[in-house]
């Protein structure tokens, strides 16, 4: 079987993949900050790394995922300026922040098991870890990266020589680009590590610390948890790419700056973003579009997972109501297809050398960097493959599913009440008597039940209507 290939972001270029220790691929991908709902772009980041994740245990990789869970306060901007999240998402809705992180925390894990996104092994919650996140921050003082201001502890960039090989960007890239505020900071790339409570204000989330009262940078908890739960050198990190530049250069300067391990990660990999056809998707307002927003116009979340597929994962998405409606067309296409072939009784001599074809011709496209629109290509010339059985070619689609995660095993006569699958059958009785009268009574009664029944041949399907 060949080898999975994926597109590493620390040296930009496609690698073969192989877990470090030949065994057990270990994955941490940046989860939610849980002041609000996920909108369909973040989702869109999460459907990446489960297709991701998806992948390898299909290639027979064993993996261990880890996803944290952002619950704590931190500032509006990288630079940690700005409102507190949290803080600001209880005010909004007169909770605290608690009570807003464990609301949002359950409504993220609600849609992602509506998207059939495979939950992680190990969820942590950066307030969980704030003994772990103190303890990184120690080593990076007792190595000299680090130094005080009047608001916090921050990390020294210049004292390391490769801060910007992940984001590849020169210090010229850096002046040309937006304006930093730069505060008491030494360097422009510099970031708070903790940052002390403000004297006239009692913060909702704050814990002692050898520095003072106060609380985490938030690049800090992803390098704490993923070393905690994954080891000083590990497999995969995920997230958007806007992370690329300065939450995931953080994470490596913190990790690889305490345990002197290099490198930290070995496959960096990020998921493009979705837009909007209107602008860029926002927290709020007409372009703050979220699962349920989906819901409330009639579309089964499947049809976004669907959608989301039907890109690679390195480039852009374009979401319009109009492209959802071509997915959702695109995927019921696939529903009475699999239908179709549930219902075919026909034998076929199968071969297995085609059915064989079929896989490889879709391990490939997986396997080259997570090419799904390939890979749904190849599920297309398979479901049309009519050398095959309905069967096998039904077998073939579950198979595939194990990545697709379209709950293709779902698609079917099961899901088609037991009245109307008796009624369709005494209208083929009645075709096959050539007694029209009665074959046309019965559709409109199965229609007037919310189904219908299309005749292929000497055969028939049956779909919602
Ligand atoms: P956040 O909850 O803001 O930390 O974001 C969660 C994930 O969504 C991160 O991996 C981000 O990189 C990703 N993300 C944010 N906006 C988008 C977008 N419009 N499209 C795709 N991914 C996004
Ligand atoms: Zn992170």
């Amino acid at each position: 079987m060949n080898k999975p290939v994926f597109f590493n972001t620390l040296g930009r270029k496609k690698e073969p993949f192989e877990p470090i220790d030949g065994k057990l691929a270990r994955f941490y991908s940046c989860g939610p900050t849980v002041y609000n709902y996920a909108h369909i772009g973040n989702l869109r980041a999460y459907i990446f790394s489960d297709i991701l994740k998806r992948s390898l245990i299909y290639n027979n990789i064993r993996v261990k995922h880890v996803m944290n869970i952002t619950d704590v306060g931190h500032l509006t901007s990288d630079a940690d300026e700005g409102e507190d999240k949290m803080e600001k998402g209880a005010q909004r809705e007169g909770k605290t922040v608690w009570e807003i992180a464990d609301h949002y925390t359950q409504s993220f894990k609600e849609d992602i098991a509506k998207l059939n996104i495979l939950e992680p092994d190990i969820w942590c919650k950066a307030t969980e870890h704030i003994e772990e996140q103190i303890a990184q921050v120690k080593k990076l003082e007792e190595n000299g990266l680090t130094y005080k201001t009047s608001d916090g502890i921050y990390f020294d960039t210049s004292k390391l020589d490769d801060y910007r090989k992940l984001s590849g960007q020169n210090t010229e890239d850096l002046k040309a680009g937006a304006r930093v505020e730069m505060g008491e900071k030494k360097n422009p790339t510099d970031f708070a590590l903790w940052k002390f409570s403000p004297k006239d204000h009692k913060r909702a989330m704050e814990w002692d610390s050898p520095w003072g009262v106060g609380f985490p940078g938030w690049h800090l908890e992803c390098s704490a948890m993923s070393i905690k739960y994954l080891g000083d050198q590990f497999d995969i990190h995920t997230g958007g790419i806007d992370h690329i530049q300065v939450h995931h250069s953080n994470e490596i300067a913190q990790a690889e700056g305490s345990t002197g391990k290099k490198p930290w990660v070995k496959f960096w990999m990020h998921g493009e973003f979705l837009v909007l056809d209107k602008g860029k998707m926002a927290k709020s307002g007409e372009n703050f579009i979220i699962l349920k927003t989906l819901e409330d116009k009639g579309f089964d979340p499947l049809v976004y997972r669907y959608m989301c597929l039907t890109a690679h994962y390195r480039q852009q998405l374009t979401f319009s109501w109009d492209a959802l409606e071509t997915a959702k067309n695109g995927f019921e296409r696939i529903k009475t297809k699999i239908l179709d072939l549930k219902q075919q009784k026909a034998p076929n001599a199968d071969s297995p050398a085609t059915m064989s074809k079929h896989e490889a011709t879709f391990l490939a496209a997986i396997n080259d960097d997570l090419n799904m629109p390939k890979a749904l290509a190849a599920l297309w010339d398979m479901l049309k493959d009519d050398s095959l059985s309905g069967e096998k070619r039904r077998m073939l689609a579950e198979r595939f599913d194990e990545i697709l995660g379209l709950s293709i095993k779902e698609i079917g006569t099961d899901s088609i009440p037991d009245e109307i699958l008796t009624l369709a059958d005494q209208r083929q009785i009645a075709r096959e008597n050539k007694d029209w009268a009665t074959s046309d009574s019965i559709r409109d009664d199965i229609k007037s039940k919310g189904y219908i029944v299309d005749d292929i041949k000497d055969r028939y399907t049956l779909r919602k209507a």
